[in-house]
């Protein structure tokens, strides 16, 4: 990899990093960053105790998908290895952000799924959003939660912790994690005011095919529903 190519990996995840702090999705602390490499089993993710608002292109670090640290100075993030395994299981992912935001956290907490609001859902994240099983941080066994709750699609909550988007670009995902949260929040006030009613996904295959053509990141397609 050039210097060049390396700079420009370091940077998607700074802006990344920037992007998703100043719209409160992150706290200083918490919460992970990261793109891929391309063609290369290695990625380039926001380093642990990451305090955002100061972050440096050079706190970035490079690591192999195996946890073989890369560059000098300062460790990965410690969920590090969640990322490596969407990676893996998602051939068309190249930038994996998960956050902590209060409403998606709050669902996530509440052990609740958000079903299709809004057909904005399924053309970027393809339906409704799902909520892993329950699983410790950093084990095996969590990575395999979120990746089966994830399907074909590109966003999840997990179980008592947050949320997590992979996209095939940073835009992408910034955009993403951003939209998990506005429909956590549209969940949340919608059932406050009596409950929300849900689109059908198959009622709207134009915005399945946009999914398919330009957002997807899954290696087949598995048509789950929240309805069946
Ligand atoms: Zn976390």
């Amino acid at each position: 990899m050039s210097l060049l190519e390396e700079d420009k990996l370091r940077s998607l995840v700074v802006e990344g990093a920037k992007q998703v702090y100043s719209r409160g999705l992150v706290e200083a602390g918490e919460g992970n960053i990261s793109v891929r490499v391309p063609d290369k089993n290695q990625m380039f993710i926001t380093p642990t105790f990451n305090t955002y608002k100061d972050l440096e292109k050079a706190e970035i670090v490079h690591l192999e998908f195996s946890g073989k640290i890369l560059s000098r100075g300062r460790k990965p993030s410690s969920e590090y290895q969640l990322h490596a395994d969407i990676y893996q299981a998602r051939p068309r992912a190249m930038a994996v952000i998960h956050t902590h935001s209060p409403y998606a956290t709050m669902l996530s907490a509440a052990r609740k799924t958000i079903p299709v609001l809004i057909e904005e859902q399924v053309i970027f994240l393809g339906g409704f959003v799902n909520i892993s099983d329950f699983a410790s941080a950093h084990t095996q066994e969590f990575s395999k939660n979120v990746i089966k709750a994830l399907g074909s699609r590109n966003g999840t909550l997990m179980a008592n912790h947050g949320c997590i988007v992979c996209g095939r670009t940073m835009k992408h995902a910034i955009k993403m994690a951003e939209l998990v949260e506005k429909l956590a929040k549209i969940h949340y006030g919608a059932t406050q005011m009596g409950g929300t009613v849900r689109i059908s996904e198959k009622s709207c295959p134009m915005f399945i095919d946009e999914f398919e053509e330009n957002f997807a990141t899954h290696a087949n397609r598995i048509l789950q529903c929240e309805e069946d």
